[in-house]
């Protein structure tokens, strides 16, 4: 499904991305971990070219993309990708001044070209998946953030993505309003969605991940299934970093 080789990435003379190499199959969840500034939300976003790398290559289901200095990649290709993607950021980012089902059918409109009727069916049957049915006409205000990241999952599935792409969608919660969004991409994982997941909850990570990677300083130091990269890293960096992590849930 996805296959990233020899990814790197700089921003000025800071090189973000030194190398990354990156397999994950189609149904399988990966997820990224590793100190503040190492890379990850750098790297997930590559995944859909929000930024664009300076060598490498991405490939993901049908979309093939190889990065040089001064090859330019194509508006229209990039748009392809991004359709075949759907995003969950940090930040609570509804459209405020749209209801909950409006926000989720609002892409299928306008990138996807559905009609109303349609796009109106897929987001109630969306919001009744995340446990959100009842909210249907809530503006994001009235929502808890829990239920702003439920909406917010809803909508980006709502677009058939290939693959979903999380950047520690629970870092912004409360901590009593974690487990609700972390209980919807469970289910989404338990029913064979492709997922990138950047998290700190290591619990969560050690359920439901198939593959670990961990990043330190632009390179991946460790990666391997839960129990290899969180219960027994080889780097003394990587011990280092689980060590400070072990009970505390998020940065
Ligand atoms: P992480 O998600 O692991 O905390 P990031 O990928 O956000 O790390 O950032 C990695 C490094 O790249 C940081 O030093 C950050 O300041 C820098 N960086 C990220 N985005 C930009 C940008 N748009 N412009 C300049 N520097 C950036
Ligand atoms: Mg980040």
């Amino acid at each position: 499904m996805i296959e990233i080789r020899g990814l790197h990435k700089s921003f000025g003379s800071h090189e973000v991305l030194k190398g990354i190499d990156v397999s994950l199959p189609k149904g399988k969840v990966l997820v990224i971990i590793g100190p503040s500034g190492s890379g990850k939300s750098t790297l997930l976003r590559c995944f859909n070219l929000l930024e664009v790398p300076d060598r490498g290559s991405i490939k993901l289901g049908d979309h093939a993309f190889e990065f040089r200095e001064g090859a330019r990649i194509s508006g229209k290709d990039i748009i392809a990708l991004r359709k075949a993607t759907g995003m969950v950021f940090q930040s609570l980012n509804l459209f405020p001044h749209m209801t909950a089902l409006e926000n989720v059918i609002e892409a299928q409109v306008t990138v996807q070209k559905r009609s109303k009727s349609e796009a109106r069916a897929r987001a109630k049957a969306q919001l009744e998946k995340v446990g959100l049915a009842d909210k249907a006409d809530s503006y994001p205000h009235k929502l808890s953030g829990g239920q702003q990241q439920r909406v917010a999952i809803a909508r980006a599935m709502a677009v058939d993505p290939q693959v979903l792409l999380f950047d520690e969608p629970t870092s912004a919660l409360d901590p009593e309003l974690v487990g609700e969004v972390l209980k919807v991409m469970k289910q989404l994982a338990a029913e064979g969605m492709t997922m990138a997941i950047v998290t700190h909850e290591m619990k969560f990570a050690a359920d439901v991940a198939d593959h670990v990677l961990l990043m330190d300083d632009g390179r991946i130091i460790e990666q391997g299934s839960p129990q290899e990269v969180l219960h027994h890293p080889k780097t003394p960096r990587a011990v280092q970093f689980l060590n400070r992590l072990h009970g505390k849930s998020e940065e």
